[in-house]
């Protein structure tokens, strides 16, 4: 397993408060049904603009997703 080191101090920005580099306005966190290569994923969290309806995740997000994945695979 690799080894991974965490040398990046943690960035300032203003935590939970993503802008679309699009619209700048404030990202809104949605639960959404997710379907990803063929899997459904259930109340998955994601950022979405209002204005250009732009999805993102934020890391926290993506890794549960990764996680839900994982425990879907047989
Ligand atoms: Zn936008």
């Amino acid at each position: 397993m690799p080894h991974k080191t965490n040398t990046n101090p943690k960035q300032t920005l203003k935590a939970g408060a993503i802008i679309c580099p699009i619209c700048c306005v404030e990202l809104i966190e949605e639960e959404v049904d997710f379907e990803i290569d063929g899997a459904i994923l259930h109340n998955v969290k994601l950022l979405r603009c209002p204005i250009c309806q732009e999805e993102q995740f934020t890391p926290q997000q993506q890794q549960a997703i990764e996680e839900q994945l994982r425990r879907q695979e047989t």
